[in-house]
Protein backbone atom coordinates (compact mmCIF):
# COMPACT_ATOMS: atom_id res chain seq x y z
CA UNK A 1 0.00 0.00 0.00
CA UNK A 2 1.15 3.50 -0.83
CA UNK A 3 0.52 6.75 -0.78
CA UNK A 4 1.60 8.15 -3.89
CA UNK A 5 -1.33 9.84 -5.86
CA UNK A 6 -2.91 12.68 -4.90
CA UNK A 7 -6.59 12.62 -5.63
CA UNK A 8 -8.75 15.26 -5.17
CA UNK A 9 -9.72 15.72 -1.62
CA UNK A 10 -9.62 19.38 -0.44
CA UNK A 11 -7.67 20.12 2.53
CA UNK A 12 -10.53 22.95 3.71
CA UNK A 13 -13.15 19.74 2.96
CA UNK A 14 -11.85 17.65 5.27
CA UNK A 15 -11.60 19.93 7.97
CA UNK A 16 -15.07 20.65 8.04
CA UNK A 17 -16.43 17.18 7.73
CA UNK A 18 -13.51 15.83 9.58
CA UNK A 19 -14.04 12.37 8.31
CA UNK A 20 -10.30 11.44 9.35
CA UNK A 21 -11.67 10.70 12.58
CA UNK A 22 -14.66 8.25 11.70
CA UNK A 23 -12.66 6.68 9.34
CA UNK A 24 -9.58 6.08 10.80
CA UNK A 25 -11.55 3.38 12.51
CA UNK A 26 -12.48 1.43 9.87
CA UNK A 27 -8.85 1.90 8.22
CA UNK A 28 -7.50 0.35 10.77
CA UNK A 29 -10.22 -2.13 11.51
CA UNK A 30 -9.35 -3.68 7.16
CA UNK A 31 -5.76 -3.36 8.01
CA UNK A 32 -6.55 -5.76 11.48
CA UNK A 33 -8.82 -8.08 8.42
CA UNK A 34 -6.03 -8.00 6.56
CA UNK A 35 -3.57 -9.17 9.80
CA UNK A 36 -5.84 -11.54 10.84
CA UNK A 37 -6.39 -13.00 7.36
CA UNK A 38 -2.85 -13.20 6.67
CA UNK A 39 -2.32 -14.86 10.56
CA UNK A 40 -4.87 -17.30 9.67
CA UNK A 41 -3.34 -18.01 6.04
CA UNK A 42 0.28 -18.26 8.42
CA UNK A 43 -1.29 -20.57 11.23
CA UNK A 44 -2.45 -22.98 8.47
CA UNK A 45 -0.30 -23.01 5.75
CA UNK A 46 3.03 -20.85 6.69
CA UNK A 47 4.66 -23.85 8.06
CA UNK A 48 4.33 -25.57 4.49
CA UNK A 49 5.79 -25.71 1.63
CA UNK A 50 3.76 -24.26 -1.71
CA UNK A 51 6.07 -25.21 -4.16
CA UNK A 52 7.37 -28.98 -3.34
CA UNK A 53 5.45 -32.31 -2.86
CA UNK A 54 6.28 -33.17 0.74
CA UNK A 55 6.11 -36.84 -0.21
CA UNK A 56 9.90 -37.39 -0.46
CA UNK A 57 10.53 -36.91 2.94
CA UNK A 58 7.59 -39.01 4.01
CA UNK A 59 5.45 -38.45 6.81
CA UNK A 60 6.62 -35.35 8.25
CA UNK A 61 5.85 -33.73 11.78
CA UNK A 62 2.91 -31.29 10.50
CA UNK A 63 1.99 -30.36 7.78
CA UNK A 64 -1.47 -28.47 5.73
CA UNK A 65 -3.66 -30.78 4.28
CA UNK A 66 -6.15 -31.53 1.94
CA UNK A 67 -8.81 -34.08 1.42
CA UNK A 68 -9.39 -34.65 -2.69
CA UNK A 69 -12.82 -36.06 -3.24
CA UNK A 70 -12.75 -35.39 -6.96
CA UNK A 71 -9.80 -38.27 -7.11
CA UNK A 72 -10.98 -40.49 -4.38
CA UNK A 73 -15.07 -40.28 -4.64
CA UNK A 74 -15.51 -43.64 -2.64
CA UNK A 75 -13.75 -41.82 0.25
CA UNK A 76 -17.42 -40.09 0.94
CA UNK A 77 -18.75 -43.32 2.00
CA UNK A 78 -15.74 -45.28 3.25
CA UNK A 79 -13.28 -42.37 5.15
CA UNK A 80 -10.13 -45.65 4.57
CA UNK A 81 -10.89 -44.69 0.89
CA UNK A 82 -9.59 -41.09 1.32
CA UNK A 83 -6.16 -39.70 0.22
CA UNK A 84 -4.66 -36.50 1.79
CA UNK A 85 -2.94 -34.17 -0.54
CA UNK A 86 0.16 -32.00 0.72
CA UNK A 87 -0.30 -28.00 0.24
CA UNK A 88 1.36 -27.96 -2.76
CA UNK A 89 -0.25 -30.55 -4.25
CA UNK A 90 -3.47 -28.90 -3.78
CA UNK A 91 -2.52 -26.33 -6.01
CA UNK A 92 -0.38 -28.27 -8.91
CA UNK A 93 -2.41 -31.44 -8.85
CA UNK A 94 -5.49 -30.89 -7.33
CA UNK A 95 -6.61 -27.46 -8.66
CA UNK A 96 -10.54 -27.29 -9.09
CA UNK A 97 -10.80 -30.59 -7.65
CA UNK A 98 -13.00 -30.93 -4.25
CA UNK A 99 -10.98 -30.70 -1.57
CA UNK A 100 -11.75 -30.54 2.11
CA UNK A 101 -9.38 -28.63 3.77
CA UNK A 102 -8.15 -30.41 6.91
CA UNK A 103 -6.44 -27.76 8.82
CA UNK A 104 -3.12 -29.36 10.05
CA UNK A 105 -2.46 -33.36 10.24
CA UNK A 106 0.56 -34.70 11.71
CA UNK A 107 2.85 -37.79 11.03
CA UNK A 108 1.47 -37.28 7.62
CA UNK A 109 2.98 -38.87 3.44
CA UNK A 110 1.21 -37.07 1.04
CA UNK A 111 -1.14 -39.66 -0.60
CA UNK A 112 -1.11 -37.58 -4.27
CA UNK A 113 2.11 -39.85 -5.59
CA UNK A 114 -0.49 -42.98 -4.59
CA UNK A 115 -3.14 -41.79 -6.86
CA UNK A 116 -4.20 -43.01 -10.42
CA UNK A 117 -4.18 -39.48 -11.00
CA UNK A 118 -0.27 -38.77 -11.64
CA UNK A 119 1.58 -36.61 -9.26
CA UNK A 120 2.60 -33.71 -11.19
CA UNK A 121 5.45 -32.67 -8.48
CA UNK A 122 6.96 -35.57 -8.96
CA UNK A 123 7.41 -36.73 -12.14
CA UNK A 124 10.51 -38.63 -11.75
CA UNK A 125 8.38 -41.40 -10.32
CA UNK A 126 7.48 -44.24 -12.97
CA UNK A 127 4.38 -45.36 -11.62
CA UNK A 128 1.81 -44.90 -8.74
CA UNK A 129 2.96 -45.38 -5.57
CA UNK A 130 2.04 -47.82 -3.11
CA UNK A 131 -0.71 -46.81 -0.40
CA UNK A 132 0.76 -45.37 2.50
CA UNK A 133 0.01 -47.90 4.74
CA UNK A 134 0.66 -45.71 8.31
CA UNK A 135 -1.37 -42.95 7.22
CA UNK A 136 -4.29 -42.33 9.69
CA UNK A 137 -8.07 -41.39 7.76
CA UNK A 138 -11.17 -40.30 9.69
CA UNK A 139 -14.43 -39.13 8.70
CA UNK A 140 -12.97 -35.10 8.53
CA UNK A 141 -11.51 -36.60 5.24
CA UNK A 142 -15.23 -36.97 4.23
CA UNK A 143 -15.68 -33.26 4.95
CA UNK A 144 -17.45 -34.03 8.43
CA UNK A 145 -16.81 -33.49 11.97
CA UNK A 146 -17.53 -34.00 15.58
CA UNK A 147 -20.00 -36.80 16.97
CA UNK A 148 -22.20 -35.09 15.30
CA UNK A 149 -20.52 -35.44 11.57
CA UNK A 150 -21.66 -32.20 10.43
CA UNK A 151 -19.75 -30.26 8.04
CA UNK A 152 -17.71 -26.85 9.02
CA UNK A 153 -19.23 -24.67 8.57
CA UNK A 154 -22.32 -25.67 8.60
CA UNK A 155 -25.18 -24.57 6.51
CA UNK A 156 -27.46 -25.06 8.63
CA UNK A 157 -26.53 -23.69 11.62
CA UNK A 158 -27.74 -20.26 12.62
CA UNK A 159 -25.75 -19.39 15.87
CA UNK A 160 -21.97 -19.14 15.92
CA UNK A 161 -20.14 -22.34 15.84
CA UNK A 162 -16.70 -22.70 17.69
CA UNK A 163 -14.61 -26.07 17.25
CA UNK A 164 -12.01 -27.12 19.16
CA UNK A 165 -9.52 -29.96 17.34
CA UNK A 166 -8.44 -32.78 19.89
CA UNK A 167 -4.65 -33.03 20.23
CA UNK A 168 -4.72 -36.73 20.33
CA UNK A 169 -7.11 -38.05 17.61
CA UNK A 170 -7.01 -34.26 15.68
CA UNK A 171 -11.11 -34.49 14.74
CA UNK A 172 -12.85 -30.81 15.93
CA UNK A 173 -15.22 -30.89 18.56
CA UNK A 174 -18.27 -28.58 19.60
CA UNK A 175 -17.98 -28.35 23.20
CA UNK A 176 -21.22 -29.06 23.56
CA UNK A 177 -21.33 -32.80 21.97
CA UNK A 178 -18.41 -33.71 24.14
CA UNK A 179 -18.45 -35.30 27.74
CA UNK A 180 -16.99 -32.33 29.78
CA UNK A 181 -16.33 -31.09 33.03
CA UNK A 182 -18.89 -27.75 34.09
CA UNK A 183 -17.55 -24.75 33.63
CA UNK A 184 -15.36 -25.51 30.51
CA UNK A 185 -16.90 -22.84 28.43
CA UNK A 186 -14.28 -20.58 30.19
CA UNK A 187 -11.83 -23.48 30.05
CA UNK A 188 -11.91 -23.98 26.18
CA UNK A 189 -11.28 -19.94 26.02
CA UNK A 190 -7.99 -20.38 27.81
CA UNK A 191 -6.85 -23.55 27.03
CA UNK A 192 -3.95 -23.81 24.81
CA UNK A 193 -4.88 -28.12 24.07
CA UNK A 194 -7.65 -30.21 24.41
CA UNK A 195 -8.21 -33.82 24.52
CA UNK A 196 -11.67 -34.64 23.89
CA UNK A 197 -13.57 -37.00 26.08
CA UNK A 198 -13.18 -40.37 24.17
CA UNK A 199 -9.39 -39.86 24.00
CA UNK A 200 -9.21 -39.14 27.67
CA UNK A 201 -10.94 -42.62 28.38
CA UNK A 202 -9.13 -44.66 25.25
CA UNK A 203 -5.82 -43.08 27.28
CA UNK A 204 -5.97 -44.03 31.02
CA UNK A 205 -2.83 -42.62 31.75
CA UNK A 206 -4.05 -39.15 30.96
CA UNK A 207 -5.77 -39.15 34.01
CA UNK A 208 -3.12 -39.12 35.95
CA UNK A 209 -2.64 -35.79 34.71
CA UNK A 210 -6.00 -34.49 35.16
CA UNK A 211 -4.69 -32.35 38.25
CA UNK A 212 -2.41 -30.37 35.66
CA UNK A 213 -5.49 -29.49 33.60
CA UNK A 214 -7.12 -26.23 33.58
CA UNK A 215 -10.15 -26.56 36.31
CA UNK A 216 -12.68 -24.25 37.36
CA UNK A 217 -11.71 -23.22 40.75
CA UNK A 218 -13.11 -24.67 43.81
CA UNK A 219 -16.98 -23.62 44.23
CA UNK A 220 -16.69 -22.19 40.77
CA UNK A 221 -17.76 -18.58 42.28
CA UNK A 222 -18.67 -16.13 39.13
CA UNK A 223 -15.62 -13.73 39.66
CA UNK A 224 -14.17 -12.70 36.04
CA UNK A 225 -10.90 -13.70 36.15
CA UNK A 226 -10.44 -15.59 38.85
CA UNK A 227 -12.17 -18.35 38.10
CA UNK A 228 -9.37 -20.48 36.01
CA UNK A 229 -6.23 -21.62 37.56
CA UNK A 230 -3.84 -24.32 36.92
CA UNK A 231 -3.91 -26.52 39.98
CA UNK A 232 -0.30 -27.84 40.90
CA UNK A 233 0.44 -31.36 41.16
CA UNK A 234 1.98 -32.33 44.39
CA UNK A 235 5.52 -33.80 44.16
CA UNK A 236 5.48 -37.19 44.04
CA UNK A 237 6.51 -39.73 46.42
CA UNK A 238 9.59 -40.23 44.00
CA UNK A 239 10.55 -36.69 43.57
CA UNK A 240 10.66 -36.32 47.43
CA UNK A 241 12.83 -39.42 47.67
CA UNK A 242 14.96 -37.88 44.71
CA UNK A 243 14.84 -35.02 46.75
CA UNK A 244 16.27 -36.52 49.47
CA UNK A 245 18.68 -38.14 47.82
CA UNK A 246 20.64 -35.27 46.96
CA UNK A 247 23.65 -35.49 48.65
CA UNK A 248 24.66 -37.91 46.57
CA UNK A 249 27.05 -37.29 43.93
CA UNK A 250 25.60 -35.62 40.60
CA UNK A 251 25.97 -38.58 37.75
CA UNK A 252 23.82 -40.84 40.00
CA UNK A 253 21.63 -38.63 41.00
CA UNK A 254 20.38 -37.80 37.26
CA UNK A 255 20.71 -41.66 37.12
CA UNK A 256 18.14 -42.01 40.05
CA UNK A 257 15.34 -39.61 38.88
CA UNK A 258 15.64 -40.61 35.60
CA UNK A 259 14.24 -44.35 36.13
CA UNK A 260 11.87 -42.86 39.09
CA UNK A 261 8.42 -42.64 37.32
CA UNK A 262 6.98 -39.02 37.85
CA UNK A 263 3.94 -39.79 37.05
CA UNK A 264 1.06 -38.18 39.22
CA UNK A 265 -1.35 -39.79 40.91
CA UNK A 266 -4.37 -38.24 40.50
CA UNK A 267 -6.37 -37.22 43.20
CA UNK A 268 -9.89 -37.19 42.05
CA UNK A 269 -12.10 -38.79 39.37
CA UNK A 270 -11.17 -37.09 36.02
CA UNK A 271 -14.62 -37.43 33.37
CA UNK A 272 -14.52 -36.02 29.82
CA UNK A 273 -12.34 -33.86 28.14
CA UNK A 274 -9.41 -31.95 29.75
CA UNK A 275 -8.50 -28.72 28.49
CA UNK A 276 -4.78 -28.22 29.09
CA UNK A 277 -2.56 -25.03 29.44
CA UNK A 278 0.70 -24.09 27.85
CA UNK A 279 3.34 -25.93 29.39
CA UNK A 280 1.46 -29.27 29.92
CA UNK A 281 3.19 -31.77 28.08
CA UNK A 282 6.57 -30.89 30.04
CA UNK A 283 5.06 -32.69 32.72
CA UNK A 284 4.68 -36.26 31.04
CA UNK A 285 6.85 -39.03 32.67
CA UNK A 286 9.85 -39.71 30.79
CA UNK A 287 10.96 -43.03 32.76
CA UNK A 288 11.40 -46.41 30.78
CA UNK A 289 8.28 -47.78 31.64
CA UNK A 290 6.13 -44.82 30.46
CA UNK A 291 7.87 -44.29 27.61
CA UNK A 292 7.00 -47.31 26.24
CA UNK A 293 3.34 -46.95 27.35
CA UNK A 294 2.75 -43.98 25.21
CA UNK A 295 4.64 -46.21 22.31
CA UNK A 296 2.36 -48.76 23.04
CA UNK A 297 -0.66 -46.34 22.90
CA UNK A 298 0.80 -44.22 19.73
CA UNK A 299 0.94 -40.94 21.33
CA UNK A 300 4.98 -40.70 21.76
CA UNK A 301 4.26 -37.30 19.80
CA UNK A 302 3.35 -35.65 22.89
CA UNK A 303 6.82 -35.55 24.27
CA UNK A 304 7.80 -33.79 20.96
CA UNK A 305 7.26 -29.71 21.89
CA UNK A 306 7.61 -29.08 18.05
CA UNK A 307 4.49 -31.77 17.23
CA UNK A 308 1.65 -29.06 18.78
CA UNK A 309 0.10 -26.97 16.50
CA UNK A 310 1.25 -23.57 18.31
CA UNK A 311 4.58 -24.52 17.61
CA UNK A 312 3.89 -25.15 13.68
CA UNK A 313 1.85 -21.93 13.86
CA UNK A 314 4.66 -20.13 15.14
CA UNK A 315 7.24 -21.57 12.85
CA UNK A 316 4.69 -20.48 9.85
CA UNK A 317 4.66 -16.58 11.41
CA UNK A 318 8.21 -16.46 12.10
CA UNK A 319 8.20 -17.36 7.75
CA UNK A 320 5.80 -14.46 6.86
CA UNK A 321 6.62 -11.75 9.57
CA UNK A 322 8.78 -9.89 7.47
CA UNK A 323 6.63 -9.84 4.71
CA UNK A 324 3.32 -8.54 6.17
CA UNK A 325 1.08 -6.08 4.35
CA UNK A 326 -0.37 -4.91 7.24
CA UNK A 327 3.09 -3.75 9.00
CA UNK A 328 3.73 -1.87 5.87
CA UNK A 329 0.24 -0.66 5.56
CA UNK A 330 0.84 0.82 9.47
CA UNK A 331 4.60 2.23 8.47
CA UNK A 332 2.61 3.95 5.49
CA UNK A 333 0.05 5.56 7.06
CA UNK A 334 2.44 6.60 9.87
CA UNK A 335 4.52 8.39 7.41
CA UNK A 336 2.36 10.10 5.06
CA UNK A 337 0.82 13.47 5.58
CA UNK A 338 -2.95 13.91 7.05
CA UNK A 339 -4.26 14.58 3.18
CA UNK A 340 -2.78 12.21 1.94
CA UNK A 341 -4.06 9.87 4.81
CA UNK A 342 -7.76 10.47 3.38
CA UNK A 343 -6.94 8.73 0.20
CA UNK A 344 -5.51 5.98 1.96
CA UNK A 345 -8.46 5.32 3.70
CA UNK A 346 -11.25 6.01 1.63
CA UNK A 347 -9.16 3.35 -0.75
CA UNK A 348 -9.09 1.15 2.19
CA UNK A 349 -12.43 1.56 2.94
CA UNK A 350 -13.50 0.47 -1.22
CA UNK A 351 -11.22 -2.40 -0.34
CA UNK A 352 -12.72 -3.62 2.85
CA UNK A 353 -15.98 -4.15 0.96
CA UNK A 354 -14.15 -5.61 -1.28
CA UNK A 355 -12.20 -8.37 0.30
CA UNK A 356 -15.06 -9.19 2.28
CA UNK A 357 -17.37 -9.67 -1.12
CA UNK A 358 -14.02 -11.82 -2.40
CA UNK A 359 -13.78 -13.78 0.78
CA UNK A 360 -17.77 -14.37 1.05
CA UNK A 361 -17.35 -16.02 -2.63
CA UNK A 362 -14.37 -18.34 -1.73
CA UNK A 363 -16.87 -18.98 1.64
CA UNK A 364 -19.94 -19.64 -0.52
CA UNK A 365 -18.02 -21.92 -3.33
CA UNK A 366 -16.60 -24.04 0.02
CA UNK A 367 -13.31 -23.07 -2.11
CA UNK A 368 -10.46 -22.98 0.08
CA UNK A 369 -8.38 -19.58 -0.40
CA UNK A 370 -4.85 -19.93 -1.43
CA UNK A 371 -1.55 -17.38 -1.07
CA UNK A 372 -1.99 -16.98 -4.86
CA UNK A 373 -5.78 -15.64 -4.25
CA UNK A 374 -4.62 -13.41 -1.70
CA UNK A 375 -1.79 -11.99 -3.35
CA UNK A 376 -3.93 -11.82 -6.92
CA UNK A 377 -6.77 -9.76 -4.65
CA UNK A 378 -4.15 -7.23 -3.65
CA UNK A 379 -2.92 -6.65 -6.85
CA UNK A 380 -6.32 -6.31 -8.65
CA UNK A 381 -6.54 -3.20 -5.68
CA UNK A 382 -3.57 -2.11 -6.50
CA UNK A 383 -3.76 -1.92 -10.72
CA UNK A 384 -7.78 -0.39 -9.93
CA UNK A 385 -6.22 2.24 -7.37
CA UNK A 386 -4.16 3.29 -9.95
CA UNK A 387 -6.53 3.56 -12.99
CA UNK A 388 -8.99 5.14 -10.31
CA UNK A 389 -6.64 8.51 -9.84
CA UNK A 390 -7.95 10.11 -12.60
CA UNK A 391 -11.78 10.17 -11.67
CA UNK A 392 -13.51 11.69 -9.44
CA UNK A 393 -13.84 9.04 -6.88
CA UNK A 394 -12.80 10.62 -3.69
CA UNK A 395 -14.88 13.65 -3.84
CA UNK A 396 -17.13 14.27 -1.72
ZN1 LIG B 1 2.25 -33.79 -2.34
ZN1 LIG C 1 -7.67 -34.51 -6.82
ZN1 LIG D 1 0.97 -34.06 -6.45
ZN1 LIG E 1 -20.84 -31.59 17.09
ZN1 LIG F 1 -9.57 -37.11 20.62
ZN1 LIG G 1 6.85 -42.75 34.49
Amino acid sequence: MSATNSASVNAADVDEANPLEQSTITMLDVLEEEKELEEEYAAVLGGSDEKECTYAKGAIQRQALYSCLTCCPEARDDPKKSAGVCLACSYKCHENHELIELYTRRNFRCDCPTLEKRCALNPQLEAVQPKNANNLYNHNFQGVYCKCKRPYPDPERTTEETMLQCVICEDWFHLQHMEAPAGSEKLSNACSEMICDCCMERHEFLRDYSGLALQPAAGAKESATEEINVVDSHPTKNEQQSEQQSEQPAEKRLKLSDDACRRPKSSKEHKGAAFWANDWRKALCRCGKCLELYKEQSVEFLLDAEDSVEAYEKRGMKRIEENSSYEQGIRALASIDRTKQIDVITEYNRMGDKLKEFLQSFAANKKVVTEDDIKRFFAGMQSEKSTAVSQPYFCR
